[in-house]
C-alpha cells in the first residue's frame, strides 16, 4: 500500500488550518496512519531540507520550522496513488503559481510560508517517514 509524508508547517498550525488540511485527505479517501505534533530539532530539519543545504534561504528555513513559535503537524497517509495526488492536492511550491482548489492555492502566496510539505517520490516518501517517525513501529 502507497504511503506518502505530509506535514502541516507551522504557519499552517498558527493559522489554524490543520483541520481543513487533514480532512481534504479524508474526504478524498486517504487513510490515516500516522499522526503527530512536534517542534522538530534542528538536526531533523536539516536532514529533511538536506537537498536544500547550499540554498540561501536554507538557514532561513531551518530556524523556521525549528524555532517553536508553533509546531509542525507530521502525518502518514495511505491509499491509491497518494504520493502523487498529495502533491496535486497541496499545489504548486510557489503558492502564486497553485492553482485554486488546492491548499496552497486557496490559503497562501508565499512560497517561504507555504502551509505545508509532501513527499515527492516513493524515495523521499520513504525516506521522510522513517525519519518523522523514527523507524520504531509507530506506522
Ligand atoms: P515541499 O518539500 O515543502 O513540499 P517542494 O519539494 O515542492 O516543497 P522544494 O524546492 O524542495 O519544494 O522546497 C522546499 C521548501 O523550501 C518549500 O516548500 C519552501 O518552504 C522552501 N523554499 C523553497 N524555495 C524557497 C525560496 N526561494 N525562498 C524561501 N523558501 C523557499
Amino acid at each position: 500500500k502507497e504511503r506518502t509524508f505530509i506535514a502541516v508547517k507551522p504557519d499552517g498550525v498558527q493559522r489554524g488550518l490543520v483541520s481543513d488540511i487533514i480532512g481534504r485527505f479524508e474526504r478524498r479517501g486517504y487513510k490515516l496512519v500516522g499522526l503527530k505534533l512536534l517542534v522538530p530539532s534542528v538536526a531533523l530539519a536539516k536532514e529533511h531540507y538536506a537537498d536544500l543545504s547550499s540554498k540561501p534561504f536554507f538557514a532561513g528555513l531551518v530556524d523556521y520550522m525549528t524555532n517553536g513559535k508553533a509546531p509542525v503537524v507530521g502525518m502518514v497517509w495511505e491509499g491509491p496513488a497518494v504520493i502523487k495526488q498529495g502533491r496535486v492536492m497541496l499545489g504548486a511550491t510557489d503558492p502564486k503559481a497553485a492553482g485554486p482548489g488546492t491548499i496552497r492555492g486557496d490559503y497562501c502566496l508565499s512560497i517561504g510560508r507555504n502551509i505545508c510539505h509532501g513527499s515527492d517520490s516513493a524515495e523521499s516518501a520513504e525516506k521522510e517517514i522513517s525519519l518523522w517517525f523514527g523507524g520504531r513501529g509507530e506506522v
